[in-house]
């Protein structure tokens, strides 16, 4: 899609009578419900475009379900066509030069041809990316968790593992095969390691293998989920325990090699797998734009407004939004607030158009839920505490309210897992190196010899729509 050629000026400039244009970047929690909320306050009034890699909006929190088998990835994967307002135009493509004198952005599609549009508002809500530390061998043998193409991977490779592991006379491999290392004890971490045990385990026991063939080690350095209320984090770790999970907490990874991994400790453990889900960091491409940041966040005001550039906001997981309930302090890299920041956001470029009034970031704690898969989970909705299926049933029914489509495929999903095995297909279709752990782009698969997605090389000016 062509929004506007090289060197075209911002669309306030193009002449009286023009429609402003919004610019967001980025269409995950933030980016999406920006969208929504601008296009429902400013309707035809503007122009609103969304410049992402995906034509989907992700509900991430589901997708340590599409690594168990229990969800297929099209349910998580919500068309933005299909949801979003009409008055919203989709630019597919990932967003590699803002030049915010000119007011102009530019980004590169999926064949690799650039396009520049200018802006009279901009929204920055291009989320965060794996975040590395310097371990021998990490890239090489780690993959990370945040999008579709790595779910795809470690579902099919999860069950390469059982099945090379059936297929060997040799114990020590089939040992190795049927270890699985996590390192990151967050929400991520944990609810990987929760569903893939219990799926390795299933495959196990259908290959001949017996399920406690299986072993699964979460490796973090401080408790299971800390940071979120003690109620979550003490059902998650005694679930995950009592399943048989080995929880090393107070451990690290020190190296990764081919054959395992070695720990701090000194213990080699063998392995073919090393999940790495030890945090994010905010995009690379806010720290390019070289504003002030906070912690790696874009720093904003409490109306999400970026200081000295009043068209300009930023949201979510790239947004150092200030925490009105813990002065001081930025809000938590969660879809809550990215999803209420990303509505406030898109308020308050309308009201910066004339349409309301501005407001500044507030927010109520609801809870929170942690899915464990079978029937377990821990869920905390208005501070009521709750574990096993009370809590389970909390968490499924919250997923299904806050997913903006495809609620009944994936309730349909989740019927048929209660009934039937989950499907132990490989289908290979994302290799290793298709999902490399060092990317700005975890959202897309990687090509080495495409060039999408683009690298995120600053000065590269040349533009071809
Ligand atoms: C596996 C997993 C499970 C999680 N579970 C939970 C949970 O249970 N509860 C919870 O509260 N939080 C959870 N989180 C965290 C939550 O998903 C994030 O905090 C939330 O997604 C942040 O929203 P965002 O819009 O800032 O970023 P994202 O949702 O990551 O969206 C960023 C968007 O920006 C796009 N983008 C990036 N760079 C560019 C670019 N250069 N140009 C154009 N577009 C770009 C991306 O493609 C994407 O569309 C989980 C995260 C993961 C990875």
């Amino acid at each position: 899609m062509t929004i506007a050629g090289p060197g075209v000026e911002a669309a306030q400039r193009a002449g009286a009578g023009a429609r402003p244009r919004v610019v967001i970047v980025g269409g995950g929690f933030a980016g999406y419900n920006a969208a929504r909320s601008v296009a429902r306050r400013m309707g035809d009034a503007a122009e609103i475009v969304l410049v992402s890699p995906t034509n989907y909006f992700l509900y991430l929190p589901l997708l340590p379900e599409v690594a168990g088998g229990v969800l297929e990835p099209r349910r998580i994967s919500v068309s933005l066509a299909d949801t979003l307002p009409p008055t919203v135009a989709h630019a597919q493509g990932e967003v590699d030069d803002l030049d915010l004198a000119q007011r102009t952005v530019r980004w590169m599609d999926p064949e690799g041809r650039h396009h520049t549009t200018g802006y009279d508002r901009l929204v920055l809500a291009v989320g965060s990316v794996h975040k590395l530390l310097p371990i021998p061998g990490l890239s090489e043998y780690a993959h990370g968790f945040r999008g579709i193409p790595e779910a795809l991977y470690v579902r099919d490779h999860l069950i390469r593992q059982i099945d090379l592991a059936a297929g060997t006379d040799d114990p020590e491999e089939r040992r190795a095969r049927c270890t699985f290392v996590v390192v990151g004890a967050g929400y991520t971490g944990t609810e990987v390691a929760a569903q893939g045990q219990l799926f390795t385990r299933e495959l196990a026991r259908a290959r001949g293998l017996g399920e406690n063939a299986v072993r699964w080690l979460l490796v973090t350095r401080g408790e299971v989920l800390a940071g979120l209320d003690e109620h979550l984090a003490t059902t998650a770790d005694r679930v995950l325990r009592d399943r048989g999970v080995e929880v090393r907490t107070g451990e690290t990874v020190e190296e990764a090699l081919a054959d395992g991994v070695r720990l701090r400790s000194g213990e080699h453990v063998p392995t073919r797998t090393l999940l790495w889900c030890v945090g994010v960091r905010p995009d690379p491409l806010i720290e390019s734009i070289g504003l002030e940041l906070g912690e790696g966040r874009l720093v904003v005001d409490r109306t999400l407004t970026v200081p000295g550039h009043p068209e300009v906001f930023a949201c979510g997981d790239a947004a150092a939004v200030p925490d009105p309930g813990n002065p001081g302090r930025f809000t938590a890299m969660t879809a809550q607030h990215a999803e209420r920041q990303g509505k406030l956001a898109g308020r308050n470029v309308a009201a910066s158009l004339g349409r309301g009034r501005r407001r500044p970031y507030r927010h109520r704690d609801l809870g929170f839920v942690v899915d464990l898969g079978s029937t377990d989970a821990a869920a905390n909705p208005l501070h009521l505490r709750l574990a096993g299926l009370p809590a389970r049933t909390v968490a499924r029914g919250y997923h299904l309210l806050s997913m903006p489509g495809n609620r009944l495929r994936t309730a349909a999903d989740w019927l048929l897992g209660a009934v039937l095995r989950r499907q132990s297909t490989q289908l290979g279709l994302v290799r290793s190196p298709s999902v490399p752990l060092d990317t700005s782009s975890p959202e897309v698969p990687h090509h080495p010899r495409m060039s999408f997605p683009p690298e995120r090389s600053v000065g590269d000016r040349e533009a071809t729509s």
